[in-house]
């Protein structure tokens, strides 16, 4: 359970080494974990990237796109033969995905700084890049409510250096967004944040969960859950703060309002992905052979847990269902 990985690029597709049912890797720690398939494993889908980020599923097209961020690329996995291709390239270093209510293609784009938006006839047109005539630092993740609103973090990671983007000067605040679905005003929904990352709306959108992955800056490593009030966010507070020294990057909710975290650059055990009650007690572990950024939930069904974990993409049929987005 808690071995290293040996050498990832050994590391063949298909299950990993000495799988048996039901998966050793997958850690039950609590009677309410009873998401585990007793005759699933994880499987290694796709490999060679240098960072994979920003998983998104697409069920009419069954494909999975992510980015590849250092190598400037987005990458298409097709459910049905395995196929692997570029879908993007340049991809202006983007990281976090997500999908529309109309199913249109929302990316966050480190090297330009902004977040787009891919239409039916493939033109991008963008939907933010700067705020109170500023540039944005370096948007990371983002997810699209039922009302058409998009909220993203901006933390800066793709102006910290020249591998995720290019050195800059950030010119604002590590702040979280809304963008008005119509107006397309952009506004701060927070802004105590030393790094916000990964977000997802609890199943009822009452709710948002938002990482704070400071630590790679001399603060936290948690998750913080607010009440959503219409276009604010009110009542902060901390739903899980037991990533350190590692940290958690991606997150997202099921059916059942759980919330599937990422896990990893702590202990190599622990590299992998978490599952929290919609109360914040830890039921349930997946360990991964490298560290784990970011997770969406796919397959026909919804039921199939896609991990963006380093060098390579995983997958693990649940007996849960992500929470309903297109
Ligand atoms: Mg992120």
């Amino acid at each position: 359970m808690h071995e290293h990985a040996p050498i990832l690029a050994s590391l063949p597709l298909g299950t990993l080494p000495e799988t048996r049912y039901p998966d050793p890797r997958v850690e039950l720690l609590d009677k309410r974990f009873t998401y585990v398939q007793r005759n699933a494993a994880i499987e290694r889908i796709a490999s060679g990237f240098r960072w994979a980020e920003g998983p998104v599923y697409f069920r009419d097209l069954r494909c999975l796109i992510w980015s590849d961020i250092p190598n400037n690329r987005m990458m298409r996995w097709l459910e049905e033969d395995g196929r692997v291709s570029v879908f993007r390239t340049p991809s202006n270093y983007a990281n976090g995905n997500t999908r529309d209510r109309e199913g249109r293609l929302i990316t966050c784009e480190h090297d330009a700084r902004r977040v787009t938006r891919t239409e039916y006839d493939g033109t991008v047109t963008v939907l933010a890049d700067s705020y109170q005539g500023k540039p944005l630092n370096a948007p990371n993740d983002v997810v699209v409510a039922s009302d058409g609103a998009v909220w993203f973090t901006d933390p800066g990671y793709g102006i910290d250096g020249p591998y995720e983007g290019h050195a800059a000067p950030a010119e604002l605040g590590r702040n979280v967004y809304r963008l008005d679905p119509q107006t397309g005003a952009v506004r701060v929904v927070a802004d105590d944040f030393v790094r916000p990352n990964g977000l997802c709306f609890s199943p009822d959108e009452r709710r948002l969960y938002i990482v704070d992955s400071g630590i790679t800056h001399g603060g936290p490593a948690h998750i913080r859950v607010f009440d959503v009030a219409r276009e604010k966010l009110e009542n902060g507070r901390i739903f899980a703060d037991d990533f350190a020294p590692g940290l958690t990057d991606g997150i997202r909710t099921d059916s059942d309002g759980n919330v599937w975290a990422s896990m990893g650059w702590g202990d190599p055990g622990e590299d992998g992905v978490r599952c929290y009650t919609p109360g914040g007690d830890l039921i349930g572990k997946i360990h991964l052979p490298e560290p784990c950024a970011n997770l969406c939930f796919g397959g026909r069904k919804r039921d199939r847990l896609f991990m963006c974990a380093s060098t390579s993409v995983y997958a693990l049929y649940l007996n849960a269902e992500g929470a309903q987005r297109p």
